[in-house]
């Protein structure tokens, strides 16, 4: 085993342009930003008010094909919004993946509203539909058109599924589930810019949806994120609290509640701008990098590139092996391929798992603890070269 993934190693390496070490995500500034960029410092405007912050928004909006998207200063603050905006309230349970990043949760968490962990489908990766469904017949009631968890007596008011690294959920039969039994649909789509479920951008599927433009994301601002909606009083209400809940007037300072500073400031909507105009490059790249990686693994034995669903399109944000656990150790890969210079690292630990949320409700969870077990995640970055495209 030692040698075959020495040589894979080598051969990722080789993929990549043999550059020393290969990361697992670096951003590529391949367009405008620095032009853009300048014309921020230039002007002044770097800070909560300027053109891009607009431009960016409407742009982004137009992209995903949503009426309305509202930048903040990062993803987590976005789904935080959404959530609130999709009127999660404190002691409600929110039904969100236990394999996910921990923001998700953080979020839910944020307005005192209790996650509830749901399986995942070995296919996606994302939220198990039928698992859902299951779940929801063994421990929901429905009353006064409200589904109620009848182990905890509390309201459960939403589901979050989350787009695993690009690949897109099997989001129609959620959407019926939300539908049948009164549950608001938030999107996680934080990974997933650039990703479409038959036909239609990740992210604007429910009321709202979250991204987010980190610097390990498809497209980055630096930091930022933003809401996804279609309706425009929620995107109003959004635009309002994420400023501070303040009126526009020229010299008055009135709130009519407890906002949040989370607007994105007009330097990394400018970054944004630039490389929105580069994502399809990206985008593109990123699927040739697949293609590498299937010829490379075609041959080894027990692993699988991880492929987009028959139904989706994916943006391959990160790219994803799974072992056959019988054939390779977890760690001993990560060990052996990082050990080489290739950064490697295995999907997130099942939330659950972690001691803020040990002790939430949760769902059978026996594919997520098998997904734990064969998961990783290798170099990404785009290609060099193809980014003049
Ligand atoms: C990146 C990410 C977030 C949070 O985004 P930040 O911009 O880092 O706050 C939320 N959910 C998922 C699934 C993510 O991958």
């Amino acid at each position: 085993m030692n040698n075959q993934w020495k040589s894979i190693a080598q051969s990722i390496k080789a993929i990549h342009g043999d550059r020393g070490f290969i990361p697992l995500h670096e951003p590529t500034f391949c367009g405008k930003e620095l032009e853009y960029v300048t014309d921020c410092i230039q002007t002044g405007w770097v800070s909560s008010v300027g053109k891009y912050v607009d431009e960016f928004e409407h742009r982004l909006a137009e992209y995903v094909g949503v009426k309305r998207a509202v930048a903040v200063v990062n993803g987590t603050a976005a789904l935080h919004i959404a959530l609130k905006i999709a009127g999660v309230k404190s002691n409600d349970e929110v039904f969100i993946p236990a394999l996910t990043f921990i923001a998700t949760a953080n979020a839910v968490s944020y307005i005192q509203a209790i996650p509830h962990f749901i399986d995942v489908s070995e296919q996606t990766l994302g939220i198990d539909p039928v698992k859902l469904e299951e779940h929801i017949r063994e421990i929901g009631i429905i009353k006064n058109g409200q589904l109620i968890n009848k182990l905890t007596g509390r309201v459960i008011r939403a589901v979050v599924p989350m787009h695993t690294f690009g690949h897109p959920v099997d989001i129609n039969p959620i959407i019926d589930i939300c539908d049948r039994y009164g549950l608001v649909l938030v999107e996680d789509a934080a990974e997933s810019l650039g990703s479409f479920y038959k036909g239609k951008h990740t992210g604007g599927l429910g009321l709202v949806g979250a991204i987010s433009f980190n610097g390990n994301k498809i497209i980055t601002t630096g930091g930022g994120g933003a809401i996804l909606t279609n309706d425009e009083k929620l995107a109003d209400y959004a635009k309002h609290i994420t400023t501070t809940a303040k009126f526009p007037h020229r010299w008055e300072y009135r709130h009519d509640e407890i906002g949040y500073n989370y607007r994105m400031p007009n330097i990394n909507a400018a970054i944004g701008c630039a490389q929105l105009e580069k994502i399809d490059v990206f985008i593109s790249s990123k699927r040739e990098l697949t293609k590498h990686y299937q010829q490379l693994f075609e041959k080894v034995e027990g692993v699988q590139v991880f492929n987009e669903p028959s139904f989706g399109k994916s943006n391959y944000w990160l790219q994803t092996l799974l072992l056959d656990e019988n054939s390779h150790s977890r760690d001993s890969v990560l060990d052996l391929l990082n050990s080489e210079g290739v950064m490697a690292r295995p999907i997130w630990t099942p939330l659950n798992e972690l001691m803020p949320y040990a002790h939430c409700p949760k769902a059978d969870l026996s594919v997520t603890n098998q997904m734990n077990k064969r998961v990783i995640n290798i170099p990404s970055t785009p290609l060099q070269g193809d980014y003049n495209g």
